[in-house]
């Protein structure tokens, strides 16, 4: 029997590949920039794609993988896809959701604490030998009992916002219509109201073009000079020059970021600041959520290669 043939595109976990050739014949390339270069009579047995990476994923290059079926995202944003392009030649497109909302939640909540802890400076006073030389370093900012303003509450931004909750923090919130909340949570609802009315403003909104510099010039405007804002959604929700202006300037406190408009190759910018805290795309990245994310991966495969509904289906 024939095994269907996987391609799997990225970098994978060791974990990974054992479970990616039981029942496939596995292709891999590192990056789909490396797609074109693949023996066009292996891409022609192509039926399903494992995917893993941010580069853009287009029309042209699904049109290389004529007997293309299915590409299963490893991860909940699939903003790199271009699921119309998809769509239109009956390619089936799937994600991670869910399996992941506790890491990214844990990680916001944590940079929230880190920036305005001053945890990371504090560790390098003490590193320095400053503590025994120069005594206590300067005094932090508080986290609870604050106001937190969510910024789309969608799967992610409701386990932020329950955990701060948690921290008695006062819960704002900006999605497009009301959700179904504890009481006393704050519906807002335009963006800027929102920026206008929290202490710490966290981004949890989906990627892509639809909401490309969501948080405008005009929504950091709005933030007040003590505010801050977090941001573990994609770069592109931020209109990253506005930020880079406001935090250059002081117009807000600070920011704590673990996403960008490019990366890994920041904006160089965001490396010259001092009221930052920056993290390199950790949000999902703990061994367990890994393995939860492979194995929702290939589960859609699976599924789909057996005639048997998608998990997760994103088209
Ligand atoms: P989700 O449940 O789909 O919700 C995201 C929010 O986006 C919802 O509140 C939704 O608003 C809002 N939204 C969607 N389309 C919109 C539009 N056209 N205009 C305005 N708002 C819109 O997504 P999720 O699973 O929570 O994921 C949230 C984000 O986290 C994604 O960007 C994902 O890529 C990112 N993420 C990052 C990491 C990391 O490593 N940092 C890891 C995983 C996920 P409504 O409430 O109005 O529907």
């Amino acid at each position: 029997m024939t095994l269907p043939t996987l391609l799997a595109v990225g970098t994978f976990n060791d974990w990974d590949v054992p479970d990616m050739r039981n029942g496939f014949d596995l292709v891999t390339i590192a990056s789909i920039t490396d797609l074109a270069g693949l023996d066009a009579g292996l891409r022609g047995q192509v039926r399903a794609v494992a995917y893993k990476g941010h580069k853009p994923f287009d029309g042209a290059q699904m049109d290389l993988l004529p007997a293309l079926e299915i590409i299963a995202n490893y991860g909940v944003g699939y903003d790199a896809i271009d699921v119309v392009a998809a769509t239109a030649r009956k390619v089936r497109v799937t994600n991670t959701p869910d399996v992941l909302n506790d890491d990214v939640a844990d990680l916001a909540v944590g940079m929230l604490l880190s920036f305005t802890r001053n945890m990371a400076a504090n560790s390098a006073w003490l590193a320095r030998g400053d503590w025994a030389e120069k005594g206590d370093p300067p005094l932090a900012r508080k986290l609870s009992g604050t106001r937190v303003g969510i910024m789309g509450l969608g799967r992610i931004g409701r386990e932020i916002a329950d955990r701060l909750a948690a921290f008695k923090m006062e819960i704002h919130y900006h999605s497009r219509t009301a959700k179904d909340t504890p009481a006393g949570w704050v519906w807002h609802a335009t963006p800027e109201s929102l920026a206008a009315s929290c202490d710490y403003m966290v981004v949890a909104l989906v990627g892509g073009k639809a909401t490309e510099g969501y948080v405008s010039a005009s929504v950091i405007a709005a933030m007040g000079a003590d505010a801050v804002i977090a941001n573990i959604s994609r770069g592109s929700t931020i209109d990253e020059t506005a930020l880079l202006d406001a935090l250059e300037n002081r117009r807000i406190r600070g920011a704590a970021l673990d996403v960008f408009r490019v990366e890994p190759a920041l904006d160089p910018r965001f490396l010259a600041l001092s009221n930052v805290y920056l993290q390199p795309h950790q949000g999902s990245a703990t061994i367990e959520t890994r393995k939860g994310m492979g194995a929702l991966q290939r589960a859609n495969i699976r599924a789909h290669l057996s005639g048997q509904p998608l998990l997760t289906p994103v088209n």
